[in-house]
């Protein structure tokens, strides 16, 4: 009856990990595909797909590195004038 109990004890811990891994695992996967904005062209894209431009605490997001470059370029336009 001792044995009983321990290998439910023990089954309980390892359902409990596995259980908590699948969570940290869907956590990751729905973090991946949070969707944003180019602020460029306007398309939608999955977060780490894109280009990270930080400004200041501010996190700009672009789909790719040409949308990148040309809001820099605007932006260098607009302090310039
Ligand atoms: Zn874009």
């Amino acid at each position: 009856m001792k044995y009983l109990i321990l290998i439910l004890l023990l089954l309980g811990v390892f359902w409990y990990y596995k259980k908590k891994r699948v969570k940290a695992k869907q956590e990751q996967k729905s973090r991946q595909m949070e969707m944003c904005a180019c602020l460029s062209c306007g398309i939608f894209f999955p977060q780490n797909q894109g280009k990270i431009l930080k400004k200041g605490s501010q996190e700009l997001f672009f789909c790719s590195d040409k949308c990148l470059k040309k809001y820099l370029f605007k932006e260098g336009e607009r302090t310039c004038s």
